[in-house]
């Protein structure tokens, strides 16, 4: 763990190492401000355990699936990799009820025909190609209309030629070109599926009058019982600590120079009291147990490192970050200098405008 000391005498010697020997020793203390950083993640291992009525339909064996009484009592050793998915079906024990299906065979009676095999069918149906649904123009298709009242002439009412064109002999009123050749004013045709018969193929069954029994899926045999799941599901977090903040900076410099310590904040951890110290409230929802959690893996990596400010280099920060051998001094210009390297561009834009409104 770097000390105030330490620092201050690495932030000296990386000044005078650029050749810019400093009046005397660095101020003290007061001139550093430390600062922790904490990332990784949090693996948890989550249980659920659910139960419910199964059906196999045909011949099943479940001899090799492990037996439970009291789903929620059955032990399973933790997870050794919480990160690794897992499922396990199990079976209520004494619930296995293995049966030859009431069908017998795995046929039933079809319920559509009846077993006849068939089904009714209209002998005749509507002529779909009488235009405008007029069968016939003069007797509408009932034969009565062609006695017309004395006086008016006998024939089609008033019809355009088109529409009488592809007309023929009504076989109701006998009045040519006023019919539907299809149906021939009738209005009517036969059936085209049972050509008149009244009956056709039963389509569930295929004429047969049996079908699959659905229940038993044809096999005369079925499987229930009670089957008892357990599933792990691991869940991720990633842990980055403190969320926000003046330290994405600092961050990315930690990133690149600093000797991260791994810590687990585990009980036995020596770091975790440390790291509980230094971002307080805000760690416990890592630390706290999730609903089913039965196991967690936690890889995390913590630094602590010191912003020193040096009166005589106002200009700059130096960030001292530990490493495995002397700590590393990395100096970014100061808050201060980039308001003054800001102030000096947008001075120059103005000069420059200036310059160029005389010369227009
Ligand atoms: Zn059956
Ligand atoms: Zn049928
Ligand atoms: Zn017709
Ligand atoms: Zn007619
Ligand atoms: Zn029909």
């Amino acid at each position: 763990m770097l000390g105030d000391d330490e620092v201050l005498k690495a932030v000296q010697s990386h000044i005078e190492s650029r050749g810019k020997p400093l009046a005397g020793p660095l101020p003290g203390a007061s001139a550093i401000t430390w600062h922790s950083l904490l990332k990784g993640q949090i693996v948890r291992s989550i249980e659920s355990r659910s139960e419910k009525k199964r059906l196999h339909r045909g011949p099943l064996d479940l001899s090799d699936r492990p037996v439970y009484d009291t789903l929620g009592d059955h032990r399973v050793p933790p997870p050794r990799d919480p990160a690794k998915p897992y499922s396990r079906k199990l079976v209520r024990r004494g619930s296995i009820d293995d049966r030859l299906c009431a069908c017998g065979n795995g046929v039933v009676r079809c319920r559509r025909c009846e077993g006849e095999g068939t089904i009714r069918c209209a002998p005749r149906q509507r002529c779909h190609s009488c235009r405008d649904t007029t069968c016939c123009l003069l007797c509408g298709g009932d034969g009565r209309s062609a006695l017309k009242p004395a006086g008016k002439q006998a024939g089609p009412p008033a019809h355009t030629a088109a529409d009488t064109a592809d007309r023929g002999r009504c076989m109701e009123c006998g009045e040519p070109g006023v019919a539907c050749v299809t149906c021939r004013g009738r209005g009517r045709v036969t059936c085209p599926t049972c050509q008149g018969e009244g009956s056709k193929p039963c389509p569930d069954c295929a004429q047969d009058g049996t079908v699959t029994h659905t229940h038993c899926a044809g096999t005369g045999r079925t499987v229930e019982w009670t089957e008892g799941v357990i599933t792990r599901t691991p869940s991720t977090e990633e842990v980055r600590l403190p969320e926000s903040g003046p330290l994405s900076w600092a961050r990315k410099l930690a990133d690149q120079h600093a000797a991260w310590t791994p810590t687990t904040l585990a009980d036995d951890d020596p770091e975790r009291a440390r790291v509980e110290k230094d971002f307080g409230a805000t760690l416990q929802p890592l630390l706290r147990t999730h609903d089913q959690e039965i196991a967690r893996r936690t890889e995390l990596a913590y630094v602590r490192f010191a912003k020193v400010a040096v009166h005589e280099h106002a200009h700059r920060i130096y960030y001292v970050f530990p490493t495995h051998g002397r700590p590393t001094v990395v100096g970014r210009p100061s808050p201060k200098r980039l308001w003054q390297i800001a102030g000096i561009a947008a001075l120059v834009i103005v000069l420059l405008t200036l310059v160029n409104g005389l010369l227009a």
